[in-house]
Formats: C-alpha cells, structure tokens, sequence
C-alpha cells in the first residue's frame, strides 16, 4: 500500500468564504499515483471546514445566511467563548456544523463523486494563514 500527504494554504480576504478545491484533490491524487484507495481532505483548523455539495452559488450564498441565522457572529458578547479575548465563536459553531473532513473513494485514479458532488473548503475565520490536510491511501 502507498501513501501520500499534502497540505494545501489559504488566506481569505473575508471572514466568510467557500472555496472549490476539488481540482487540488485531484491534483494531489495525480502526484500521489494511487489508482485505487482513499482520500481524506480535512481542515487543520477549528474554525473551518471541509465538505461535499454542490458548486452553485445561489446554495453558497443559501449556506452564508444560514449559518449566519443559526451562530451570528455579531453581537459578540453574546458567546461564552469570546470573553477569552477571542471574536471567533460564532467560527467554531459554524464549523461544527460543516463538518471537519471527508473521505473520497478514488476508482482508475479519479475522485469517484456522485453527481454533483464538489469538494468544498468553508472558511469561517479568515483573513489568516490556514492549513487543509490531504492524505492518500491504497495502490
Ligand atoms: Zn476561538
């Protein structure tokens, strides 16, 4: 069995963004070689997220709203957590919801989606330097 591990960088120019990186995963599924496994893509960070939906931007901006109904970043006293000095509650709950990672079966050496399906980085925090692991398993 081989293995294989990338670290992919972002830095937003907003708090909010979404960001397509399925052509990276593939990308690094092309340099790992591997015909046939699977591929793990995760956020290193707890204040941003890796998910699977669709590419289209009436659902981005569906998912913004949401997210912003359900943990408004404003006001900011209104969170437990920011009275350590942090803004960034409203972050980690979003990422809770977003979820942390997927996993990707990999067939002939291509991601193996169903339709549709896009591989999504969500920044929640942005406008730093943040990590997303990728990690490659199988022959
Ligand atoms: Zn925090």
């Amino acid at each position: 069995m081989k293995s294989f591990r990338k670290e992919l960088f972002f830095q937003t120019k907003n708090r909010f963004e979404l960001i397509n990186i399925t052509r990276d995963v593939q990308n690094a599924i092309n340099e790992s070689g591997i015909q046939e496994g699977l591929c793990l893509v995760n956020s290193m960070h707890i204040t941003s997220s890796v998910f699977i939906n669709d590419d289209e931007s009436g659902l981005h901006n569906d998912f913004k709203i949401w997210l912003e109904k359900l943990a408004p970043h404003e006001p900011i006293s209104q969170y437990r957590h920011n009275l350590t000095g942090e803004d960034n509650a409203a972050s980690h709950l979003k990422r809770q919801i977003m979820g942390r990672e997927v996993v990707v079966a990999i067939t002939n050496g291509k991601l193996d989606f169903g339709t549709w399906e896009q591989i999504f980085y969500g920044e929640f925090d942005g406008c730093r330097r943040k990590r997303v692991l990728i990690k490659i398993i199988g022959e």
